[in-house]
């Protein structure tokens, strides 16, 4: 197990020299981390199940498994995700070279408040494990995003993670989709994540799951052209126009949410 980390260059992380590393392989996921050992069999069992589940809705089968990284500390999350990280509580690291595979590190120190972490709620942990597996099956490659913006890659992956649990604003963001990526950098202002949930969410519902995804899939591939063109090529009806159709049915969409965790 550990093998695959020493010998490969996939993960430029001293990984296998940290104490008390531990270790649960399923059959689509090797878990490595130094959390206690009951924290470790439920992060893997959630990714186990993450996988199965992401692998049915995308129909992307990879013939490696997928690695996630259980650091005990934020400051072990911030080396095993190369420093790329802010205050995020998971991450998708893209391969580093092309062939490489990339990886999932999951915060499990991060606190949410009242000296409780992410392994304190496991709906909102499983949420998180569920959000990176989307981006782990869907991004296998160095440059899988293409030209996608973000609006894309993060609805679909907090759409995915919503299962588990939904997690949004205490006081519901404009519905207006945030088409700057920047406006990502900046959650706690712009609610971009949860913007960009709730029109996928919408999508789903108005068009089914195998088109919302096959509109996915194209968006990732720069040959199709523009986001827009590929919106309007899946769904028969522009950007602009179902943009506008999501804004008219965002109050009712807001009130029939179940939220298990609001944001300030
Ligand atoms: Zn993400």
């Amino acid at each position: 197990m550990v093998g695959r980390i020493e010998d490969s260059s996939d993960i430029p992380v001293n990984l296998w020299k940290v104490a008390g590393l531990r270790s649960v392989v399923s059959s689509r996921v090797i878990t490595v981390g130094d959390i206690a050992s009951q924290d470790m069999t439920e992060c893997a069992s959630f990714a186990q199940q993450s996988a199965l589940a992401v692998e049915k809705v995308t129909k992307i089968h990879p013939q490696r498994k997928y690695l996630v990284l259980l650091p005990r500390t934020n400051a072990e999350f911030a080396k095993w995700t190369l420093g790329t990280s802010s205050d995020d509580d998971g991450m998708y690291v893209a391969p580093q070279s092309s062939g490489a595979a990339g990886w999932i590190a999951i915060d499990t120190g991060e606190s949410i408040g009242s000296g409780a972490t992410v392994l304190d709620n496991p709906s909102f942990l499983e949420h998180v494990v569920r959000h990176e597996f989307f981006h782990a099956n869907t991004l296998p490659e160095i440059d899988s995003v293409g030209n996608a913006p973000k609006w894309v890659i993060e609805g679909f992956a907090e759409w995915f993670a919503s299962s588990a649990d939904v997690v949004f604003p205490q006081h519901a963001p404009p519905a207006v989709l945030p088409t700057k990526d920047h406006e990502f950098a900046h959650d706690t202002k712009t609610h971009a994540y949860a913007r960009s949930f709730m029109f996928i969410s919408y999508l789903v519902a108005r068009f089914g799951q195998a088109a919302a995804i096959r509109f996915y899939k194209r968006a990732l591939e720069p040959a199709y052209g523009t986001t827009a063109a590929s919106f309007a090529h899946v769904f028969g009806h522009s950007l602009a126009s179902v943009e506008h159709a999501w804004a008219q049915q965002y109050r009712k969409q807001v009130a029939g949410l179940t939220v298990d965790v609001y944001e300030a």
